[in-house]
């Protein structure tokens, strides 16, 4: 199999669930690719689209986690990259324009301490000999070392590694043969240890890499209240940058290929009480779960507090601080900053004033005062 050929295959099957794909056919020295390279298009912190590459050293893996297409034991196409070939193959594919970024993971094979250090020769290759000065998100293999995370977080500008489940129970039904504490909990805490006490020296930008990880949701019964209490954990005490909910979906020729697909909507609900909790000074027992520890489907959890708590105690834009503001449904971190810098120069008296600065007035509406009277809604105006 041709390098071009192999990264085709790795890349596609990376796209198990519905993302943001594009076609590209990238033109590498003079010749334009003839088969399509499946980009994925994310969003940055910034609203910025990114155009990424997702690929896999090696899509064989000894291990055999319930949910996975790349797991031991299951016919498909597998393909193997040498560090120096995807290097290569990734650097003349990004000078082509056709990416702004690399995300490369990998199966396991020989073990996670072995798969890490090729997955590190293949940044070194990149940043060192080839002088990519590019986004690279590195996954964190199960098992791997203290030192092998330190170089790992002095190459990438993101690493991650997968918590999966949100506890050691339900990973054993998820993936027997990974160890929760040990091999994906511990990584997460040495890496906040490395950040906040050890001198970026040696990193590629000045910077050490930011810390992300990702559940499967809806294949083991967990409830969102498990999902988001481990999230909040690790946004406390891992200083973790923002956790993933990826929406379960059979596989075929996987132990869990007769299960159902988890409903997307779900996960919706998660990423709002994860940024809730991460930004807006909520903490759990705000937050509306029900008896069996799950989140209303399809009702905003800031909007369903609201109701509760701030219908007939709303609260005064002009004077509230900056805590007390960012509970209000319709205002974001983002607004809530202009705000403050508008209250210096004048008083806030109607919602067209929010609206000017990025604040969705219609649904602040019901839950403020402006100069201690009750805003008049007016949808024509809006
Ligand atoms: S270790 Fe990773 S690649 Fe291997 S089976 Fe598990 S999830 Fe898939």
């Amino acid at each position: 199999m041709d390098t071009l050929t192999k990264l085709i295959f790795t890349s596609q099957d990376m796209h198990i669930e519905p993302d943001s794909v594009i076609d590209c056919r990238p033109t590498i020295n003079g010749h334009t690719a003839e088969r399509r390279i499946p980009i994925s298009e994310v969003v940055k912190g910034s609203g910025k689209k990114m155009k990424i590459l997702k690929t896999m050293l090696t899509t064989a893996c000894e291990r055999n986690c319930h949910y996975c297409p790349f797991r031991a034991g299951r016919h498909t196409r597998r393909a193997t990259f040498q560090p120096e070939e995807l290097a290569r193959i990734y650097s003349r594919v990004h000078a082509a324009g056709a990416v702004e970024g690399l995300f490369l993971s990998s199966g396991i094979i020989k073990g996670g301490l072995a798969t890490q250090d090729r997955l590190l020769d293949t940044a070194e290759i990149l940043r060192r000999k080839l002088g990519y000065r590019g986004y690279l998100h590195l996954k964190l293999m199960p098992g791997l070392e203290r030192d092998q995370l330190r170089r790992a977080m002095q190459l990438a500008s993101r690493v991650s590694i997968n918590l999966e489940a949100p506890n050691p129970t339900r990973l054993k039904s998820l993936a027997p043969k990974k160890n929760f504490d040990h091999e994906l909990l511990a990584p997460l805490l040495w890496a906040h240890q490395i950040r906040t006490r050890e001198n970026p020296q040696g990193t590629w930008n000045g910077r050490w890499a930011s810390t992300v990880t990702q559940f499967v949701v809806g294949a083991v019964g967990e409830s969102d209240l498990e999902l988001v209490s481990i999230s909040e954990k690790l946004y406390r005490q891992a200083g973790l940058q923002r956790a993933y909910y990826s929406t379960f979906h059979p596989i075929h020729d996987t132990p869990f290929e007769n299960l159902p697909a988890e409903d997307e909507k779900r996960k919706i609900g998660l990423y709002q009480t994860s940024f809730l909790l991460r930004d807006y000074g909520f903490t759990l027992e705000e937050l509306p779960f029900d008896a069996d520890g799950n989140l209303p489907r399809g009702l905003d959890p800031k909007l369903a507090w609201a109701r509760l708590n701030l219908s007939s105690a709303p609260i005064e834009v002009n004077r509230a601080s900056r805590e007390e503001l960012l509970r209000i449904p319709g205002f974001g971190v983002k607004g809530v900053e202009r705000l403050l810098r508008a209250r210096k120069t004048r008083s806030l008296t109607d919602l067209s004033q929010l609206k000017k600065l990025g604040i969705p007035a219609k649904r602040a509406a019901s839950f403020i005062t402006l100069n201690g009277r009750l805003p008049t809604y007016q949808p024509g105006l809006f």
